[in-house]
């Protein structure tokens, strides 16, 4: 099969032949048709990622079909149409039994504790408990880009900070992960706020539901002007992007018993931020992280797409090639495009 492989971190990934994978006893092996690159690549390629081992094949937003099943595999059948969350639990541990499949004790993540779907073909541990079957008319596109950022947003909105019709939810960070928390916000009923540095992602915020937006390049107290609009402060607020900055504006600018989720990955020199604790004590906020989510949970998100009241295929931006994301990959610090690219291309 064609894969992107690196084998040191840093280093220009290249697309190389490597042997097709084979399924474990209780996995499967899928077709990818398509997968989405994300800034959790870039954290992986750059080393800041201990899970990884190298030589390495990263992808981890992925939906395609299913071309070979192992013997003790039930519920999938070569031919099936199908996604995974990133996080995929052993369905054996404490928090798989309780339903926590997010947080297992021995998770299997495709493009970090494994090869993942940078490529024609990628194994996929544990497919009974973890696999999600795609409604009929969604195309493989769209499917590639819940898996990580879209289920993580709607976790952390609607299980993690139980966002209700109302309030006020400021999203910080306009990539993948808040573009998909603005939308989802709008389509709970809140009132969501979009905040980043790019006018044109601004804009784009704007269209998919925000009702309003603060450039954070222009804003002197971003915290501060979120009090302004929401008259006192936001219900809810997530840090999309992860910097010590918008994790301390997301914390910052919350009303009282306000809630704040982390999404956004803070590794290496970021892994320890600053944190206004003497509020978050004073005016009793919550503070959450929200790490994808259970395939079981997947249920409840797919209704409101086929509902039409969620729309993920208006946050695809570019549909690549697997060659053209090698470059795209190593550049994702940098100002990232609009919306979510997606390799569709092998
Ligand atoms: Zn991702
Ligand atoms: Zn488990």
């Amino acid at each position: 099969m064609n894969a992107m492989y690196y084998d040191a971190f840093e280093k220009m990934p290249e697309i190389r032949i490597l042997p097709d994978p084979v399924p474990t006893e209780n996995g499967v092996v899928i077709k990818v048709e398509a997968t989405g690159l994300c800034r959790s690549d870039w954290h992986g390629w750059m080393g800041h990622d201990p899970d990884i081992r190298l030589p390495h094949v990263p992808g981890h937003e992925l939906a395609g079909t299913i071309a070979a099943v192992g013997r003790g595999v039930l519920r999938y059948k070569t031919g099936d149409r199908v996604t995974v969350p990133f996080v995929s639990g052993c369905g054996r541990c404490f928090e798989c039994r309780s339903g926590n499949n997010q947080v297992c004790e021995a998770q299997f993540q495709p493009g970090f504790t494994h090869w993942g779907s940078f490529a024609e073909y990628v194994a996929i541990d544990f497919a009974d408990q973890n696999l999600v079957h795609l409604p009929e008319d969604m195309d493989f596109a769209t499917a590639a880009s819940l898996g990580c950022r879209f289920a993580t947003s709607f976790r952390a909105l609607v299980d993690q900070a139980r966002v209700k019709g109302g309030e006020w939810v400021a999203v910080h960070g306009c990539g993948g992960v808040g573009l998909s928390a603005v939308m989802i916000a709008a389509a709970l009923g809140a009132n969501p706020i979009a905040i980043d540095i790019s006018e044109e992602k601004l804009a784009f915020a704007q269209k998919l539901g925000a009702v309003a937006t603060i450039n954070g390049r222009a804003t002197e107290d971003v915290a501060g002007a979120v009090r302004d609009i929401t008259r006192g402060g936001a219900h809810v607020s997530l840090d999309a992007l992860g910097s010590p900055v918008t994790c301390f504006n997301s914390i910052k600018n919350q009303r009282r018993r306000g809630r704040h989720v982390q999404v956004g990955l803070m590794l290496a020199e970021h892994a320890t931020p600053q944190i206004p604790m003497a509020q978050v004590i004073g005016h009793e906020l919550e503070i959450y992280g929200s790490h994808g989510m259970q395939a079981w949970r997947y249920e409840a998100m797919l209704a409101m797409i086929t509902a039409g009241q969620l729309k993920p295929q208006e946050l695809i931006g570019r549909q690549i090639s697997l060659e053209e994301a090698a470059p795209a990959l190593a550049a994702m610090d940098g100002a990232t495009e609009l919306g979510i690219s997606v390799i569709t291309r092998f």
